[in-house]
């Protein structure tokens, strides 16, 4: 695409925010940005008055698929919610089903301004196609869980389903489609398929994706059984060698994040599910404080129950707050880099996450023109504390216009409605 945004506002990588300006996107790249308009011809130009340009938004974990089973089982315990609810329904989940419940989570994360998520599911090979073609941009792994206790990783068709996937699809539809490695977490598998895991990931260079002390039971039996943390024990398994994502790390020590920012790994903040499970308050701000890159995501929709990122940034700015009993503890500033730069860095992408010349155009706009955005003293507060999902009126991803106004440019909405109750009528028959 050739196309320059004029009399935008535009979210800067400094946090900065310049008005009545120009975006230029040439090809999959930004390649202007500033107050007068530039020399080069564009072979469209679009006014954008009253809109504002922000980096496209990052998921950083999720289960895309899930929104087959959004809100199954609300109200009940952690525990009880996964083992009663949730797993005798992804027994029953098809490949097809990944497609299906894939689309759909790609319909709704496109029209509240994300450009790129990562996932954790089954069948991930269809979800790669999927992504691929509507032409967002996933982390996809495949969970893998140990089948019993003394499973050995030879003997696991997980393990072997993941380095296929990686083979087949890392780095793939121009690196739109990049594959993670994944112990499930802790509580679910054992030392032999851990530690074969943590030897892929050094082998293949893969980033390691895994859910971390997200209850206060999970971290306490890993300490009875291990004599360690769920971070320690990945550590001792040789799961952190390289690049990792830790969801969740609401029960984290302080040995656990001084591990975490040593090693420069990412934690991910999912604030609803940990709310709606009862899960914890993570320590958000002390982690940043530190150094740590805590990236933001909505978890799958069974426990949210929806993937819009921005309501996602309201609760990650005000529920710490009200937790610390001070208002001063999450800044904006914060909210805005966890859900763009620090989910691209924790996804190993190094030219996304920021608007500026040279990265890849994912590019998310917010109509301003709204009883609710009037009057803006503080664009960054604005976008915390007032913005949703729904004022999104353009997502953008390696400069093509996946969606605008409603309209989707490469989803079918229609067919994957219709596939999505097809999918609904078999699984709870
Ligand atoms: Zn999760």
């Amino acid at each position: 695409m050739s196309v320059l945004f004029k009399n935008a506002s535009i979210l800067m990588p400094d946090m900065s925010v310049l008005e009545s300006a120009y975006l230029g996107v040439e090809g999959d790249k930004i390649d202007y940005i500033g107050e007068s308009e530039p020399e080069k011809k564009y072979a469209e130009t679009r006014d954008y008055k009253d809109k504002l340009l922000i980096p496209g938004l990052v998921n950083a974990h999720t289960h895309a698929a899930m929104t087959l089973l959004r809100g199954v089982g609300s109200d009940l315990k952690l525990q009880d919610w996964l083992f009663n609810k949730i797993f005798p329904i992804e027994d029953k989940l098809t490949a097809e089903d990944m497609r299906v419940g894939g689309s759909l989570a790609m319909l709704e994360m496109l029209r509240t301004g994300t450009t790129s998520f990562s996932d954790m599911y089954f069948f991930p090979h269809m979800l790669c196609e999927a992504v691929g073609e509507a032409g967002m941009k996933a982390n996809i792994s495949r969970a893998v869980v140990a089948a019993s206790p003394d499973e050995r990783w030879e003997d696991s068709f997980r393990i072997r389903e993941s380095v296929e996937l990686f083979d087949g699809y890392h780095n793939s539809y121009d690196g739109r489609i990049k594959v993670d490695l994944c112990v499930h977490a802790e509580y679910t598998n054992n030392d032999s398929i851990a530690r074969r895991l943590g030897e892929l990931c050094d082998e293949k260079g893969a980033i390691m994706h895994v859910h971390v002390s997200e209850t206060r039971s999970e971290h306490d039996e890993c300490i009875t059984r291990h004599g360690c943390t769920p971070t320690q024990w990945l550590d001792k398994m040789g799961c952190l060698n390289g690049k990792a994502l830790l969801a969740h790390g609401i029960w984290l020590s302080d040995e656990d994040m001084e591990l975490i920012r040593a090693k420069k790994l990412s934690v991910v903040h999912n604030p609803t599910s940990n709310m709606k499970l009862g899960s914890g308050f993570a320590p958000v701000q002390k982690m940043l404080d530190m150094g740590i890159r805590v990236g933001l995501g909505t978890d799958g929709t069974a426990s949210n129950n929806n993937l819009d990122m921005l309501e996602e940034m309201h609760l990650a700015a005000v529920i710490h707050n009200g937790y610390t009993g001070d208002p001063t503890i999450m800044k904006p500033v914060d909210i805005i880099r966890m859900a763009t730069a620090n989910g691209s860095y924790a996804q190993g992408r190094g030219d996304t996450g920021a608007l500026a010349v040279g990265m890849k155009a994912d590019i998310a706009a917010i109509d301003l023109d709204k009883p609710h955005l009037i009057p803006n003293f503080d664009t960054l507060a604005l976008l915390c504390y007032s913005v949703q999902g729904s004022d999104v009126c353009m997502t953008m991803v390696d400069g093509k216009i996946l969606y605008e106004n409603g309209e989707y440019k490469t989803l079918d909405k229609e067919k994957i409605y219709f596939d999505v109750r097809k999918s609904v009528e078999r699984l709870y028959r």
